[in-house]
């Protein structure tokens, strides 16, 4: 196809929109990729090594690059200075991590799935700022701290490393110095006792910013946490794409 045809069939990965204005953004954002140090190294990118950080990209329009940092990015970045100081995560904070993580998923998939649509009920950008109420109380945060770095590591990690085709909910992956996984209640013993575990309370509330969650510093060194990270993602993968198979066939 001809690169300017291609230009104008583009569709922003968040809202599913054409013939609007559009940017190139970043998988990972700006923010987390300074944080981490990836800019000078790269980063894991599906099972490859050493993508440059930058060079994840996918067409995102203006409207939803401001939305989303505005209601994600901006809120997140805070959040990660007051959780890596073991300040802990209130309920709502918990809530922004998930629908982060969602994002920065759904994006991933997008970025790998050139012209797939990642779902079919919601655009992206609905998925990651619409209320979650329905689901909210069935939603486990799991957390752990990571304490320093490897001696032969030179940037912190960055990597998302569930790898679901189906599931919509499962998202693990350890960014910074915090190793994150949200599963759904039934799948929660699967997780490694290493990560701390905060259920969602059923319905988003105005009292809920006290930090009532305060994960453990489990991991001694980004090594570590990626490693069991990573392991325990492939079962948890596959368990949560079973059980969304299994609500689709019944569904249809
Ligand atoms: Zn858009």
């Amino acid at each position: 196809m001809a690169a300017g045809l291609n230009h104008l069939k583009e569709r922003c990965a968040g809202c599913d929109r054409q013939d609007v204005p559009m940017n190139k953004e970043h998988v990972f954002p700006r923010w987390l990729i300074l944080r981490t140090g990836t800019d000078q190294t790269g980063i894991r990118w599906g099972q490859k090594k050493g993508v440059p950080a930058l060079a994840a990209t996918f067409p995102l329009c203006e409207d939803c690059n401001a939305v989303f940092g505005r209601e994600l990015e901006g809120p997140t970045s805070r959040l990660f200075d007051e959780v890596e100081a073991g300040r802990g995560v209130s309920d709502d904070d918990a809530e922004l991590l998930i629908r982060w993580m969602w994002k920065i998923k759904g994006l991933s998939w997008i970025a790998t799935h050139p012209g797939g649509r990642y779902t079919t009920k919601y655009t992206l950008r609905e998925r990651v700022l619409l209320p979650i109420d329905n689901i909210r109380g069935r939603l486990i945060l799991r957390l752990a701290l990571v304490s320093g770095l490897h001696p032969d590591s030179k940037d912190l990690p960055m990597g998302i490393d569930s790898v679901t085709e189906h599931d919509a909910i499962f998202v693990s992956g350890v960014f910074s110095r915090i190793a994150a996984m949200v599963v759904l209640d039934e799948f929660v013993s699967m997780v490694p006792p290493e990560f701390g575990r905060y259920r969602l309370a059923s319905r988003r509330h105005q009292t809920h910013a006290a930090k009532l969650f305060h994960p453990p510093s489990s991991f001694r060194d980004d090594v570590e946490a990626v490693g069991l990270t990573w392991t325990a993602s492939m079962a948890l993968s596959r368990a949560h794409d079973k059980f969304a198979q299994r609500l689709q066939s019944t569904a249809g």
